[in-house]
């Protein structure tokens, strides 16, 4: 079955969560079935092979024998933690975390957001990427764009370039998508 259809069978949909009104989409049985998670990595490793959204801007270095088009993998806390160790095993590359605020012990970078629910501060270690360093950016869900958005500020305020940004799931009416242009976001499953 395509990789989307794999996704929204396992997904479960919480309504009222974490307060109500919010469709809380439960991605926990997806990460937890081995296929599953095989596909998905592979699919946030890829943003050029299967979305030609993506496959438009993401690459800067086309045509390099055994380049996945980025240097470094970027996962935000928590869900993106556990993707994007996954994703960068699988390409070869180190990962980064984009941390909530005062976690990280040392120098670093930090930006405010407003979430769908509440608001938040994220930070970055500023040692923890180089200028040029081209940056996969990963998240589990894309909803109003907010923490994504926030990510990038910080991976720019940082002199690297993110060449894509990709997700399990994007919640298509929330905007998110528009907000993070001209960034191109891979989605693995849009609804
Ligand atoms: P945004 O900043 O795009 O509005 O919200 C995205 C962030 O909130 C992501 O870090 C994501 O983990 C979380 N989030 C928002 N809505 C959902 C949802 O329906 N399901 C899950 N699993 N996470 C969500």
């Amino acid at each position: 079955a395509p990789v989307d259809e794999v996704i929204a069978a396992l997904a479960v949909d919480v309504p009222d969560f974490p307060t109500p009104g919010v469709l809380f989409r439960d991605l926990t049985p997806v990460f937890a079935d081995g296929p599953a998670f095989r596909r998905i990595v592979e699919g946030l490793a890829s943003p050029a092979l299967e979305d030609p959204r993506a496959a438009a801007v993401a690459h800067a270095d086309d045509g390099v024998p055994g380049d996945p088009g980025f240097d470094v993998v970027v996962g935000v806390e928590a869900r993106g933690f556990l993707l994007a160790a996954a994703v960068a095993l699988h390409a070869g590359v180190g990962v980064v975390p984009v941390r909530k605020a005062g976690k990280l012990p040392r120098e670093r970078v930090a930006a405010d957001y407003a979430l769908e629910y509440g608001t938040a501060s994220i930070e970055m270690h500023t040692d923890s990427l180089h200028p040029g360093q081209r940056v996969l950016l990963v998240d589990d869900v894309l909803a109003t764009g907010g923490t994504l958005a926030a990510s990038v500020a910080l991976v720019e305020e940082l002199g690297a370039v993110v060449t894509a940004v990709s997700v399990v799931v994007e919640l298509a009416a929330l905007g998110g998508r528009d907000r993070l242009a001209p960034h191109a976001v891979h989605a693995l499953w849009t609804t």
